[in-house]
């Protein structure tokens, strides 16, 4: 193990996984990623995949988009497949002023070089036969993004930053951080590494790690179910796979498995997980299901999906999952601490991590913020957020999680 470097990464997750490959594809590859047990052993392991390119705002859009290309290039480089499907996704119109809203959303798209477009109720019906078109107003077409496999995205990524010259070293708890000589000091079970700088992508489990140095992190994982339906003989029969669905008014997104439906819910009351501290021995494990505060949703979902009514639940996973009282990750350097970077916080980490990481280590090698994107900056809640004030706000913006800002 190298003990001696530029950058240690702490986390190998989806996302400091990506941080380790941008920083070795800029050409820092002096680097190590520490990592508790198997990479993805956090959320990484079982999440959906999803990530869409649908949103009011173009720097986060533009933080899909690039992740996507991230874990393709890493697949390029490697051989390794991703997993990406690109399905296309549809954010259904559940009211006219969304449909409103998407056409004024329409040219940012213009502007990214994304595809974008309008459809009709009719034709969203073509798209996908079995959403019940009668209570939309049409959709919001996406048709390249989709969903990857973030399993074998991750190990593409380890792999092409491995190719570029990085190191990782499982199963290497960081145990403590502290400061010596102007350099960071990691104690880890293998020994003791030191580093210039140091990335936290610890998800839910960095605010316990940097509590020591007096930092207060408003992250914590709530409790998030996704739902994997029996085979429907209508799906099999298909010869082009499905666009995902969104919709505000179930609060949830649809897309296809195999020849199935998997689900994932925005329940109004969500539940948190652990809000005690992490179990020392959590490990990939999933935790109870609970179906109760999912029902309304479902019943919704079978009057906008009528097929669904029709189809077995095979399983409902639910897992811990990281959220920040915006919903947004922090990325970025801790003000005061010179050498310490955050990429955590991250509830759509699939999704726009890649695009992230990208953003991070291009902020690390050249020392210039990026421009525009002080929505996500690491410091923008300060350090005296309460805990009860952090958990009323993600409550809220979970339960939120497909409602569209009302400002344009
Ligand atoms: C049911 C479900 C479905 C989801 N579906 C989607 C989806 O469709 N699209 C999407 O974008 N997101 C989805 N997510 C969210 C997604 O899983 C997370 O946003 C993403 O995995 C976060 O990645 P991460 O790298 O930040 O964290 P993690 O994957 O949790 O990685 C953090 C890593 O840090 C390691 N670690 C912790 N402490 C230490 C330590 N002291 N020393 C060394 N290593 C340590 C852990 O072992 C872990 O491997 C879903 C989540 C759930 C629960």
């Amino acid at each position: 193990m190298k003990t001696d470097v530029q950058v240690a990464v702490i986390g190998g997750g989806i996302v400091g996984v990506s941080v380790l490959y941008w920083l070795a594809k800029l050409g820092w590859t002096d680097t190590v990623l520490l990592e508790r047990r198997e990479l993805t052993s956090g959320s990484t392991w079982h999440a959906a995949g999803n990530t869409t390119y649908f949103g009011p705002y173009p720097k986060m859009t533009a933080l899909f988009a690039g992740s996507i290309r991230t874990y393709l290039q890493a697949e390029q480089e490697t051989g390794q497949s991703v997993g990406f499907h690109e399905t296309g996704s549809l954010r259904l119109a559940a009211t006219a002023r969304e449909l409103e809203l998407f056409h004024v959303y329409a040219p940012r798209y213009e502007a990214l070089n994304i595809p974008f477009y309008i459809r009709s109720p009719d034709e969203v019906a073509t798209l996908h036969p079995f959403v019940d078109t009668t209570a939309n107003f049409g959709a919001a077409h996406t048709p390249t993004d989709g969903h990857v496999d973030p399993t074998g995205a991750t190990n593409a990524l380890a792999q092409a930053a491995k190719q570029h010259g990085a190191s990782i070293k499982r199963h290497c708890p960081v145990s403590a951080i502290s400061q010596a000589s102007g350099k960071w000091v990691l104690e880890t079970p293998s020994g003791t590494v030191t580093a210039r700088n140091v990335v936290v992508a610890t998800s839910f489990w960095a605010p316990e790690m940097l509590a020591p140095l007096g930092l207060n992190l408003p992250v914590f994982p709530t409790q998030h179910h996704e739902i994997i339906t029996e085979s429907l003989p209508e799906i099999a029969a298909l010869d082009k796979e499905l666009p995902a669905i969104r919709d505000s008014w179930v609060s949830c997104n649809v897309r296809q498995e195999r020849d199935g439906l998997l689900i994932g819910i925005y329940e109004k009351e969500p539940e948190f997980w652990a809000l005690d501290g992490i179990p020392p021995d959590f490990k990939e494990d999933l935790l109870p299901p609970n179906l109760d505060p999912l029902m309304p949703h479902l019943e919704r979902l079978m009057e906008r999906m009528p097929l669904f009514a029709e189809a077995g639940i095979k399983v409902a996973n639910n897992g811990p999952m990281c959220f920040t009282p915006d919903g947004l990750p922090l990325i970025g350097p801790v003000p005061e601490m010179d050498g310490l970077w955050l990429a955590t916080g991250f509830n759509v980490g699939i999704g726009t991590g890649g695009g992230s990481a990208e953003i991070l280590a291009k902020w690390m090698t050249s020392g210039q913020p990026p421009k525009g994107l002080d929505a996500i900056h690491a410091d923008r809640f300060g350090n005296d957020l309460s805990k009860d004030a952090a958990l009323a706000a993600i409550r809220d913006v979970y339960a939120h999680g497909y409602q569209l800002p009302d400002h344009i």
